[in-house]
């Protein structure tokens, strides 16, 4: 029914997170409706962000490379207490602990869990990078922020373990935010506690 350009365009909102092929279809309509002028600016801006936008070298959140910088904002912050560390699975998560204000030491995104099941074992973990990390900036608290889901927990618990060797305090946030539950979605009032309740793993 859809010209074959219009239903590739479809395919392709498709593949994003979240997006069902109604919603891909909705974006496509409007995009080839009345919006082209809106169409151009976001494939402009699309196409530029790889060029200015990657990881940042030190923590895996995103840094402004434009400026030739390699480091994000948070990394570069000195009013950051360096020796507290905040682990978290996604830059989301990293997004929703800054919400609650409540971090006020620096973070380490994993990017990934563990998870046997989908076959991410401890070596697809950045733990080198991590222990790189922890040993430049003279850390001596960790957070572990993972999810209180089942990857997340088991996480968590592996770090604790890879840790326990060094001489730092390790905490784990504080129940609060639902078990299974996102880190994204909860509020920052839930978010806040977590991190302000935080307890010792040993
Ligand atoms: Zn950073």
């Amino acid at each position: 029914m859809l010209p074959e350009r219009l239903r590739r365009v479809v395919e392709l909102f498709a593949m994003l997170p979240g997006v069902g092929e109604k919603t891909a279809q909705r974006f496509a309509l409007f995009f080839a409706g009345e919006a082209a002028g809106f169409a151009e600016e976001l494939g402009h801006e699309l196409a530029a962000l790889a060029s200015h936008v990657r990881p940042c070298e030190r923590c895996g959140s995103l840094a402004d490379v434009s400026d030739g910088q390699a480091v994000c904002a948070i990394c570069r912050d000195n009013r950051r207490d360096p020796r507290l560390l905040c682990i978290v699975h996604r830059i989301q998560d990293l997004l929703a602990i800054e919400r609650s204000g409540a971090m006020r030491g620096r973070y380490f995104v994993l990017g990934r869990l563990l998870s046997p099941l989908d076959g991410i074992g401890p070596d697809q973990l950045p733990l080198t990078r991590l222990f790189e990390r922890i040993r430049e900036d003279g850390v001596t608290e960790v957070i572990l922020a993972t999810p209180p889901s089942v990857d997340g927990e088991a996480t968590a618990l592996l770090l604790a373990r890879e840790l326990a060797a060094q001489s730092l305090r390790l905490t784990r946030i504080a129940s609060g935010v639902p078990h299974g539950g996102d880190l994204e979605f909860a509020d920052q009032v839930t978010l806040g506690r977590a991190i302000d309740g935080r307890r010792s793993m040993g």
